[in-house]
């Protein structure tokens, strides 16, 4: 028997795709402090439903689930949205 776990599948993949946006060509001007990394991803998280797993398995189940191209456009579309708005308040602080 494996040890249980909780994690946000949505979690895991909006902190990996954040970062591959911010370290991207695209974003190569924007703050790329902790602060501001926590603030997009906190907003984007406020905006796409939760995906809570208890186990590897279920993980990676949930993970190829959220993973098709579709679903990873609607979440990117949640990123950049969240960074425009982070970008708009930039005082390192909420
Ligand atoms: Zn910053």
């Amino acid at each position: 028997m494996t040890q249980p776990i909780l994690v946000n599948v949505t979690e895991e993949i909006v902190r990996g795709l954040v970062r591959f946006l911010l370290y991207g060509a695209e974003y190569q001007t924007f703050c790329h402090c902790e602060q501001c990394e926590m603030n997009i991803i906190a907003s984007a998280l406020n905006n796409l439903p939760q995906k809570y797993v208890t186990s590897d398995v279920a993980r990676t189940k949930a993970f190829s689930v959220l993973s098709t191209p579709h679903n990873i456009e609607a979440i990117n579309k949640e990123i950049i949205h969240a960074i425009h708005k982070v970008g708009q308040g930039l005082d390192h602080s909420e």
